[in-house]
């Protein structure tokens, strides 16, 4: 058997990371990696998480149980309030589903097994997404049997949204359609809309009937605050726009290998809450029977202890400060320094960890090739690559590249 299982190739990204990795050259520089560095380019565990890690160890009545199927109670719980508001009515009616995943990638599974199931279709089973998105959600939905289709996001022109292109396509789509959105920090773009232009698309979407599936990997990476980066999902709950939303503590916690995540259905009524958890459930049993204990009691910790949880508000400061900090410097070497032709603004006006610069494939090569920056060809760069000691020779490769 497997005679004729064919040889894939392997992921971009793994790959771009070992051949940095085998690069001698003492200027390299890792700007595919989408984990945050510290400025000396080193992981950086939160001090939070690490008194957090204390407190779990120092626990004696701390056990190897299985949690129930949907998870620790206590961290989805806290989880629901972080991502829809501690205040929120959905909440507080009882008509959100919460589960425990595995991390981010987890919840857009369950969340996209759960729909291919349950969602009832206007037209054929498929799921807008961004053009372009993170790789991973084509592979997810295709998984189970959900077509992946793209709707226009990014306008290469601009560097910035194709917001006509996209209400165009919220617009010509048949009536109640799956639309994923990015809920802050667009991956790979960093483009995101403006609160006025979230607003009409979430009318249009109301309109239509479609549904919104977020996915949420970077609240409060985003900006540094956790209630402006969660602002878009609690808008188009207000309005009441249907929707799930997929989330991870893998960036804003720094807990990537530990594979905490939740996914939050939010349903019209208690009742159809109650049945939506009880499928949740069965899915979930079926896959993985119930989630890992470890990575959600640092997370639950941290968010049901005020103190921890002020705390943890500060590290993700430090962490979208530093990122921030670094868009501005690159912005301010190439345009006040070096003058390198062509407009940047769109590095500051970017938000997340990554950021299209907007040079091609040829140049993106070129850059590998010539200058040792590792970065993947759509000319995406991971912000939290930069420091202050490899920024200034970043940027006069950059610049280098772009005069050709
Ligand atoms: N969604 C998006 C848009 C992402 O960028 C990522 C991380 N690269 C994820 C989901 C999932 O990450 P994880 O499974 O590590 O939480």
């Amino acid at each position: 058997s497997w005679q004729t299982v064919p040889l894939a190739p392997p992921d971009s990204i793994f790959k771009l990371t070992a051949a940095y990795k085998v690069d001698k050259f003492d200027k390299k520089i890792n700007l595919g990696v989408g984990a945050y560095r510290d400025n000396d380019n080193k992981p950086w565990v939160l001090p939070v998480v690490k008194k957090a890690n204390e407190l779990l160890l120092s626990n004696p009545n701390i056990d190897h149980e299985y949690l129930p199927i949907t998870g620790l109670p206590e961290f989805t719980s806290a989880a629901a309030k972080l991502i829809l508001g501690s205040d929120s009515p959905a909440i507080k009616e009882g008509r959100v589903s919460s589960v425990q995943t595995i991390s981010g990638t987890g919840a857009n599974h369950l969340g996209a097994l759960f729909v291919s199931r349950f969602y009832s279709w206007g037209g054929d089973k498929e799921v807008f997404l961004s053009d372009p998105t993170w790789v991973n959600h084509h592979a997810i939905f295709k998984n189970v049997g959900v077509t992946p289709k793209t709707y226009p996001y990014y306008d290469p022109a601009t560097i910035g949204l194709d917001y006509d292109g996209l209400m165009a396509s919220l617009n010509s789509a048949p009536p109640r359609s799956i639309y994923l959105l990015h809920a802050c920090a667009h991956n790979p773009t960093g483009v995101d809309p403006t609160k006025e232009q979230w607003a009409k698309i979430a009318d249009l979407m109301l309109e239509k009937g479609h549904y919104a599936f977020f996915d949420c990997a970077y609240q409060g990476f985003a900006s540094g605050d956790l209630e402006g980066d969660a602002w878009a999902v609690r808008e188009f709950v207000r309005r009441g726009v249907s929707l799930l939303v997929c989330q991870s503590f893998a960036k804003n916690a720094g807990l990537y290998g530990e594979r905490v995540g939740a996914l939050h259905v939010v349903s019209p009524t208690q009742e159809t809450g109650a049945r939506v958890t009880s499928q949740l459930s069965v899915l979930q049993r079926s896959e993985i029977s119930n989630p890992p204990t470890y990575g959600a009691r640092i997370v639950s910790l941290i968010l049901n202890d005020p103190a921890l949880f002020e705390e943890w508000k500060r590290d993700i400061v430090t962490m979208a400060g530093r990122i921030i900090e670094m868009r501005k410097q690159l912005h301010h070497l190439l345009t006040v320094e070096l003058k390198t032709p062509g407009n940047w603004d769109h590095i500051v006006n970017q938000i997340g960890m990554f950021s299209f610069t907007g040079i091609n494939p040829e140049q993106s090569k070129a850059l590998t090739e010539k200058a040792h920056v590792y970065l993947t060809v759509n000319g995406r760069i991971s912000m939290a690559g930069l420091n202050t000691h490899n920024i200034r020779y970043f940027a006069e490769s950059l610049d280098q590249t772009v005069r050709g």
